[in-house]
């Protein structure tokens, strides 16, 4: 207790009263991302400067405590969560944008500032940020960064990673560092883009902004079969079409969607296909013709497109809204994210709802189908335990059924608390080996995050360097 009042009394000094939280029901607020599972950390720090992180990391290392970036607690596989005790470092307070260099298109940008927050605030230039994670209405540019978050969109423009140019970071010591692009020699840019605040914590970051197209289209194709999607889809990117967009939704999820936001998707089809080309309006025009022939030789009942932006914002709401639209079928949903060969969508959709016909829980199924990127979400209430265990039954079953399509256990939530054991299902013992010499040469302590991404328990020793 007295440790705690001089770790409390420290902080306060750095940052101020209103920078810091140590009483119970504040840090309850912090001991949840998104995912299931979540830990209470000691304090929570509020900084407003990179100064502010830096002293914090300092006071925390003299006190042998843990530090875990957060931004907005957005992330679906417990990354912001402390894994026991600790000082959570929330960036919500530094939410500004530093510079505007509207000429070459890159904004200098601090870490909690939101990610639509961004689009908008350059819009009047003709700008925007391409990452669109779903979330993108509260989740920061610093956990886009953490996570290499990608989006709908990242199926033309990339993922975070391609719209990153620079960062500024405090280390594990408390000394800032800073990267870019244009370095000579180890990109430590990419290498820190998806390291989920084990490498160090990015305090600032100069990204990429893209100009605005000169058209826009969005399209909604409804078809009576899951696999007649899929297979459309397959057959769009294999015609070397490229939408900026190509995402899937099953009925359980239109229905859900159009109850909650009467966004205009077709309700009684078993898979709605939501498509948008964006370019020049020549490109557009001739990326709606090859799209129609195409879903319509796979037997889709129709293929509509929106007439106005405000028809098109409302499609896009509702895409982006519908993991909050499954809240009138059960209090509770659990995520998965895993990514297989598009070629293998059909057989991965087949997977899942096995999977969760076997263990009684209901499906809906939203995903980025243009990148192989599934999301089923598993309904559940949390206070029922037969209903979490199958959750969880079923989401692992859908893991080791994308493993063995050859797909990835993660898309684009990262790997975290929730699969940091799959990393071995995945990676033999030298990967996991080569990525912890990478993290000790950052975080020799492992004070960052600990017990984020590696594996737990035995199998910590095959990734500890000789
Ligand atoms: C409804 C919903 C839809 C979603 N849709 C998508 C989607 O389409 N695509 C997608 O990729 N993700 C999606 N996500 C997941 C999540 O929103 C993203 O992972 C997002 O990038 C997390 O941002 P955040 O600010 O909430 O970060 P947090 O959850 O607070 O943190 C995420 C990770 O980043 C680290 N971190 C945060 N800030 C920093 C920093 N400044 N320095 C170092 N490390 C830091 C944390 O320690 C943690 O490991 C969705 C989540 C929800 C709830």
């Amino acid at each position: 207790m007295k440790r705690l009042g001089m770790l409390r009394e420290r902080l306060i000094g750095a940052l101020g009263t209103d920078g810091v939280k140590t009483e119970p029901e504040d840090l309850s607020v912090y001991a949840f991302d998104a995912y299931t599972d979540g830990g209470r950390p000691l304090a929570v720090v509020l900084p407003r400067s990179t100064n502010e992180v830096s002293a914090v990391v300092k006071i925390a290392r003299e006190f042998g405590e843990p530090i875990v970036a957060r931004g907005a607690g957005t992330g679906l596989c417990g990354g912001a969560v402390p894994a026991a005790g600790g000082i959570v470092i929330s960036t919500m307070r530094m939410n500004r944008i530093l510079e505007l260099d509207a000429a070459n298109r890159r904004a200098r940008v601090e870490p909690g500032l939101i990610n639509l927050d961004l689009s908008r605030r350059v819009a009047a230039d003709g700008l925007f940020f391409a990452p669109d994670p779903s979330s993108q209405q509260i989740s920061t540019i610093g956990g886009n960064i953490a996570t290499n978050a990608g989006g709908p969109h990242c199926l033309s423009y990339g993922t975070t990673v391609n719209h990153v140019l620079g960062l500024e970071v405090v280390d594990e010591t408390g000394e800032v560092f800073t990267t870019s692009i244009d370095d000579s020699g180890y990109d430590l840019t990419a290498a820190l883009v998806g390291s989920e605040g084990t490498l160090g914590i990015v305090t600032s970051a100069w990204v990429r902004l893209l100009a605005q197209p000169e058209a826009v289209r969005v399209w909604v194709a409804a078809f009576d079969q899951m696999e007649a999607a899929s297979e459309a889809v397959s057959a769009i990117v294999a015609a070397g079409i490229v939408p900026t967009a190509l995402e899937m939704m099953d009925s359980v999820i239109v229905t859900a969607v159009e109850a909650a936001f009467h966004a205009g998707y077709p309700t009684g089809a078993a898979a709605v296909l939501l498509v948008e080309s964006a370019g020049f309006e020549e490109d557009v025009a001739a990326a709606e013709s090859a799209i129609r022939a195409i879903v319509n030789q796979h037997g889709a009942r129709y293929m509509r497109g929106a007439r106005t932006a405000a028809e098109r914002a409302a499609l896009w709401a509702g895409r982006k809204g519908a993991a909050g639209a499954t809240g009138r079928i059960a209090p509770n949903y659990y995520t998965q994210d895993v990514c297989v060969p598009r070629s293998k969508l059909p057989t991965a959709l087949r997977a899942v709802a096995a999977a969760a016909a076997e263990h009684a829980i209901t499906v809906g199924n939203v995903f980025h189908a243009g990148d192989g990127n599934l999301h089923p979400l598993l309904m559940y209430d949390r206070r029922d335990r037969r209903q979490v265990a199958a959750v969880v039954l079923t989401g692992n079953a859908i893991l080791e059924s994308a493993i063995e399509l050859g797909g990835t256990i993660s898309g684009e939530h990262g790997i975290g608390w929730e699969k940091r054991d799959a990393m071995t299902r995945v990676y033999t013992t030298a990967d996991l080996a080569a990525m912890g010499r990478v993290r000790d040469v950052f975080d020799p302590r492992r004070r960052l995050n600990p017990e984020k991404i590696f594996p737990s328990g035995a199998r910590c020793s095959e990734v500890t360097p000789p």
